[in-house]
């Protein structure tokens, strides 16, 4: 593209609150083959509401108040659920005594509650930490996650006490955009760190589309790559927690509005106000400037 009708082209998708950081990329975004979706927070919403809670051997105030001790000091959207629960159950836990809280990126967090551990997180999360499932309730996971809804175990003092499930709504233009990528003939993979039947879920839910699940945030560029090595062409499209390196990874990396500081610096292209729709226009916008100068 030549330099005027790159600079047209920026100044149109800046009306449209498309902020295009690099002009060469437009070329590149009339030849993607492959759009890889972040999850959490890029298809859905990103807030997620507690769903349910269920308890074994403590009572469930107890598991709640513990989980929003630790939580607090977590920026998941999870944390947050768990936390703007607890208040609105109005449980007493801004009093109890957390120390070692640590943080496990894509598995989950661990603390000491009154000086005894409390382990938050996934299955993988709650195994690395030596603590035996409960069939009870990996029964009711089963079913939770076949719903699109995702389950966090929970540990206290070695044992496993109980499953948070969080809910998250699609984007209301999620669907739409997934259907006119598909028409035109644009492969897609969801992908996330969320477990495969979740994400299953979430994926059926917009029609279908490719599952990369329970991917680990350091290893999501790698899924990038692999696509790359059988000649894809990759368009990333993330909010850049967790998923900067593959937004870097990706021949064009797309960051959604709200998205951190880190997911701007990294993208080429940068949606301003969270609207997916716009990942549409940006692909004709470049379709549209490769058409002026041919
Ligand atoms: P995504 O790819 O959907 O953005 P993440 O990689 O952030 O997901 O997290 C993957 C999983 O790790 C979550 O579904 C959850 O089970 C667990 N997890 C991560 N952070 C937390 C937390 N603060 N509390 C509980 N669970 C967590
Ligand atoms: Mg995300």
């Amino acid at each position: 593209a030549t330099p005027m009708s790159i600079a047209v082209a920026s100044g149109q998708g800046a009306r449209h609150g498309i902020l295009i950081k690099n002009g060469a990329v437009l070329e590149t975004l009339s030849r993607v083959s492959h759009v890889v979706f972040d999850k959490t927070g890029t298809l859905t919403e990103g807030r997620m509401q507690l769903h349910e809670v269920a308890a074994h051997g403590i009572g469930e105030q107890e598991l709640l108040g513990m989980a929003a001790s630790v939580e607090r000091y977590s920026e998941h959207t999870i944390a947050r659920a768990v936390v703007d629960e607890a208040e609105e159950r109005k449980i007493e836990w801004r009093s109890l005594d957390v120390t070692d809280f640590e943080s496990e990126p894509g598995l989950g967090v661990a603390a000491r509650v009154a000086g005894r551990p409390v382990i938050i997180g996934t299955r993988v999360w709650l195994d690395r930490h030596s603590i035996t499932a409960v069939e009870a309730l990996d029964e009711r996971v089963r079913e939770l996650e076949k719903a699109g809804i995702t389950c966090v175990h929970m540990a206290f003092r070695g044992r496993e006490v109980g499953i948070i499930a969080v809910a998250d709504r699609l984007r209301s233009d999620a669907a739409a955009l997934v259907a006119s990528l598909r028409a035109a003939g644009i492969r897609m993979t969801l992908l996330t760190g969320d477990r495969r039947r979740v994400a299953e879920a979430t994926a059926g839910q917009l029609g279908g589309m490719g599952v990369m699940a329970e991917v680990l945030p350091r290893d999501k560029d790698r899924v990038i790559g692999e696509l790359q090595a059988r000649g894809e062409c990759v368009a990333m499209v993330g909010d850049g927690v967790n998923d900067a390196p593959a937004l870097i990874r990706a021949d064009v990396g797309i960051a959604v509005g709200s998205g951190t500081d880190v997911s701007i610096e990294c993208a080429d292209i940068v949606l301003m106000s969270d609207e997916l729709e716009k990942v549409r226009l940006a692909t004709m916008l470049s379709r549209r400037t490769l058409r002026t100068i041919r």
